[in-house]
């Protein structure tokens, strides 16, 4: 049912009413699609008998909030395995994390467990966090109105300086969200899909702000960056005053030199007695207490604060932050109110020219990236950003069309069969050279800049039709996302070269 959100506490009497105090009545900020009202809550209490059987009868519910305060709550929840298929999310009360049956596994922004003792207030968040994730990201269809009702929005806020900024929150599932594109859509809105959307479409530009990383287990992003013995891998380290002894080479602590108020080689037995010249006292050291390891630097692991998984930092999964900026086409596009698509994608696929969809392109490099880590088949990509067209639109109007299908034959004819063209964002096409290194794919980008220049458009004032940007996949790449993402920054260095 629209607007309603379920919630099924389970507990003794004392323990039911603990979680009716708490629990708020409404979920205000979150937006449902087709429904003005904040989203109400429904709550059911079971009290469970001596059997422990409940009967779920066919209902199903958004929170299940359990009190494993008896000794048979696990027999409880392992004999009622309708518990985890009719709750979306559950929170356990405990008075010992130990206390959840061993085959129960946390859902990272699913599930979550609260011990005694705790503040109401506590609780009461972690109860909001959860239903919060529960409607966090559900799909909605945003039509054209809403886009540009948001962003005259964005326009006409003298705060924003036109610029769609992220926020850290460790609340929202990836630990941040756009405050303003919750404020208008809700605040369960997939925000990224949404300005990507909206970028890819013309109508914002994007620049990095930030980058984040995540467990690679569990995609949590609270993570611990703690440094270890690189030897035995152990945290039980400290620093230490070390001596190094010249004559013999020997390294070690300083307590095992001392011999009263002298020190003494504990290896060659000699006495030290001038720094700088017996020995030296190299700076900042730590002794490992497992192994006995002397080391200048710590070895950096990584440890999920969620999920406990540990790795090294390379392992872990990097995203970019943007904010994002509204463009002139986005200014037009409110002021006529219609977003006239200057969709590359439609334009080509419309005309039977050979691009091919941006999936199956990025699934083609996500393969090469494979390919070169498997057996170093070099691969790369060029980026062709077209600088022309919103002039040509305004100079030629719907004949803008023949003269993208003009310049893309010339681009096609540049290259071998072999290689995979589709359209990236609205003004930017992709080309994917397989087998190519960054050497050939310059080349081939600057041969597409000569023959875009030699189309002779209907236009002037504009230097060069053409910005390309280039990258190669190498040892550091581990994804076609990371290969597009380098040849953009190519891409945009050239074009602040070019002023
Ligand atoms: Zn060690
Ligand atoms: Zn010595
Ligand atoms: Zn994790």
């Amino acid at each position: 049912m629209i607007g309603t959100c379920n919630i099924i506490i389970i507990g003794n009497e004392l323990e039911c009413d603990k979680v009716l105090q708490v629990t708020p009545a409404s979920l205000p900020g979150i937006k449902l699609p087709n429904h003005e009202e904040d989203i109400e809550i429904n709550i059911e209490t079971i009290i469970p008998n001596q059997s422990w059987e409940v009967n779920f009868i066919d209902k199903a519910y958004d929170l299940g909030i359990f009190f494993l305060s008896d000794e048979d709550a696990n027999l409880f929840l392992n004999n009622n395995t309708l518990l985890s298929s009719r709750t979306h999310s559950m929170l356990f009360i405990t008075s010992h994390e130990q206390s959840l049956p061993q085959d129960w596994q946390l859902r990272q922004h699913k599930d979550d467990i609260v011990i005694q003792p705790y503040t109401n207030n506590l609780l009461r968040l972690r109860i909001e966090r959860l239903l919060f994730n529960r409607y966090q990201r559900t799909s909605k269809d945003i039509d054209q109105d809403e886009i540009l009702s948001f962003l005259s929005g964005i326009l006409n806020d003298a705060l924003s300086d036109r610029t769609i900024e992220p926020m850290n929150d460790s609340d929202h599932a990836n630990g941040f969200y756009y405050p303003a594109v919750a404020q208008h859509f809700g605040l369960n809105i997939d925000d990224i899909n949404l300005l990507e959307h909206m970028a890819d479409q013309g109508l914002l530009t994007k620049s990095i702000v930030n980058r984040k990383r995540y467990c690679p287990e569990c995609g949590s992003n609270a993570l611990n960056f703690r440094e270890i013995c690189p030897k035995c891998g152990s945290i039980n380290f400290s620093e230490d005053t070390v001596v190094h002894h010249f004559s013999c080479g020997h390294i070690d602590v300083i307590n095992k030199y001392q011999k009263g108020n002298i020190l003494v080689c504990p290896k060659c037995h000699e006495t030290l007695n001038q720094i700088g010249i017996d020995y030296e006292k190299p700076t900042s050291n730590f002794r490992c207490r497992d192994c006995e390891f002397i080391f200048p630097d710590g070895e950096v692991q990584v440890e999920c604060e969620f999920c406990q998984h540990r790795c090294n930092p390379a392992e872990t999964n990097e995203v970019q932050i943007y904010s994002y900026q509204t463009t002139a086409f986005a200014e037009e596009a409110v002021v006529t109110s219609n977003i006239k698509s200057f969709d590359l994608q439609e334009l080509l696929r419309s005309q039977h020219t050979g691009a091919y969809p941006k999936q199956y392109f990025m699934h083609e490099m996500q393969r090469d990236v494979y390919r070169f880590r498997r057996y170093q088949v070099p691969c790369s990509v060029i980026l062709v950003q077209m600088n022309f067209l919103e002039e040509l639109r305004k100079a030629v109007g719907d004949q803008v069309t023949i003269h993208i299908q003009k310049l893309f034959s010339a681009i096609s004819s540049s290259l071998r069969a072999l290689d995979i063209t589709s359209v990236m964002t609205a003004d930017t096409l992709g080309v994917l050279l397989p087998g190519t290194s960054i050497e050939g794919a310059r080349v081939v980008a600057m041969r597409l800049e000569q023959k875009a220049q030699g189309l002779d458009l209907p236009i002037d004032e504009i230097e060069a039709y053409l910005t390309t940007g280039t990258s190669e996949c190498s040892d550091e790449v581990d994804s076609g996302e990371a290969l597009i993402a380098m040849a953009m920054s190519d891409l945009e260095y050239n074009r602040s070269v070019m002023g």
